[in-house]
């Protein structure tokens, strides 16, 4: 890269429609600047109208960790497209939703055995709590009826879910008393490999202490907390939490809608701190980024506590709920994901993205490059500037989307090393031009 662009690139690959008449995540209409208009996507390249192929270092949100155009997913959606693309799940059942439901129990923590499908995260999240309220009152502890969450936490957009995100970053000054109000602990000290502190420990305990009798769960993402900080956790913070869950008598809820299907470096970051959660939601992943899908499973003890009870009904049904097309497509997902030895596989991203992007320590502006399993995090000093960011990164033909002062990489899976190689070192390219243009 030779000189600043004095413009967006790829201009002639924007929508003037979309521009006027569509939002877009989190932006507003019209749009800061404008969004690419996307022709196809294969394999790990997103490639615009005009042809030119951005290597994708999001992998759509989490999601795509397969690539894109995949042809055994391809398959797997069109095979299932011939018999039924949808029936009601209500007193209807089928056999993508028992083959998915079989395969998600194998390889889920031990001791999940109940699952609700989802349509989306933060349903998941939202039947996650509802699941949370219905035990406690099915118990006798109807009184328990607070959340807790730590800071720095992101769990879906549905008022519920962002309830319980960061209140500062879930812009909850914004809808003030329209939000139920919950409880939050400082976020968990960053380090995947720090010790915990007594008086870090201490803090938590103290908090239990206090509000442990109101609380009907604990919801937490495990080990990465991914859209409200990108941070990294000590499993022991993770085993903190789950015996004080058991003291109290609060269900733990795990999040794992972003870290589950390996991007932590095991198939669930649970088992990195080696618990079970009561409750753990999935999706992202679910379908390798296919559809919109969801999940959220629940230990025996409580699906049978709520059967047991006088209302013993879980009280959420979607209309699309256990979509066959989904269901087929996740079955598929599923088994690619168990086919590729996931520790390794992102033991060996983990490596190669922290030697490729080390450098980036030593420039200006760069407070912190940190990588745990699939995911590498670049923290900046300051908020990128967005277009001029945005810009640079299409210009070194690659598929970034840094939010704040967070610059970060999930690659799909299956990318090549020599591709791997070439998106960490645009990128690091991205940063020291930015950085000392500014
Ligand atoms: C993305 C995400 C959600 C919300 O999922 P949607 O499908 O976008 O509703 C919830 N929790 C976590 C941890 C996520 O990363």
């Amino acid at each position: 890269m030779s000189s600043f662009p004095s413009e967006q690139p790829l201009l002639n690959n924007t929508d003037d429609f979309d521009q006027q008449h569509l939002w877009h995540p989190y932006a507003s209409l019209p749009p800061a600047y404008p969004n690419l208009v996307i022709d196809r996507a294969e394999g790990v390249y997103i490639i615009t109208q005009d042809g030119t192929r951005l290597i994708d270092g999001m992998s759509s949100w989490w999601a795509s960790v397969h690539g894109y155009n995949h042809p055994v997913l391809n398959a797997a959606i069109r095979a299932q497209l011939d018999k039924m693309a949808h029936v009601m799940f209500g007193g209807l059942t089928h056999q993508p939703a028992i083959d998915l439901g079989k395969k998600l129990l194998d390889i889920v923590p031990a001791g999940l055995d109940a699952i609700f499908y989802a349509d989306s995260g933060s349903i998941a999240v939202e039947v996650a709590l509802k699941m949370a309220l219905q035990y406690q009152i099915a118990r006798g502890y109807g009184h328990k009826k607070q959340f807790a969450s730590t800071r720095s936490g992101y769990y879906g957009d549905t008022w519920h879910a962002m309830s319980v995100c960061d209140p500062v970053t879930g812009m909850h000054s914004l809808y003030g008393r329209q939000l139920p109000m919950q409880h939050f602990i400082d976020a968990p000290p960053l380090g995947f490999s720090r010790p915990l502190e007594t008086a870090e420990r201490e803090q938590v305990t103290a908090f239990f202490a206090e509000q442990g009798a109101d609380l009907a769960a604990f919801i937490i993402e495990p080990i990465i907390q991914g859209a409200g900080g990108m941070r990294f956790y000590s499993p022991k913070y993770l085993q903190l939490v789950r015996q004080l869950c058991d003291d109290y008598g609060v269900l733990l809820i795990a999040d794992e809608i972003a870290t589950g299907f390996g991007r932590s470096g095991k198939l669930f970051a649970c088992e990195h701190a080696d618990i079970c959660p009561d409750i753990m939601t999935i999706g992202k992943a679910l379908t390798g980024g296919y559809m919109s899908f969801a999940a959220t499973l629940c230990t025996r003890h409580v699906a049978d506590t709520i059967g047991q009870s006088d209302y013993p009904a879980l009280m959420h049904g979607p209309t699309f709920m256990g979509n066959p097309l989904a269901c087929a497509v996740a079955c598929a997902s599923v088994d690619l994901i168990v086919s590729y030895d996931i520790p390794t596989r992102t033991a060996h991203m983990q490596q190669l993205m922290a030697d490729m992007l080390a450098p980036a320590k030593d420039l200006v502006g760069v407070k912190e490059v940190r990588c745990l399993g699939a995911v590498a995090v670049i923290e900046l000093v300051d908020a990128v500037d967005m277009p001029t960011f945005q810009a640079l990164l299409l210009e070194a033909g690659i598929w970034v989307r840094p939010f704040g002062r967070l610059v970060y990489i999930m690659p799909p899976y299956v990318i090549s090393d020599d591709e791997l190689k070439t998106l960490c070192s645009a990128l690091l390219t991205v940063l020291q031009h930015y950085l000392t243009s500014e």
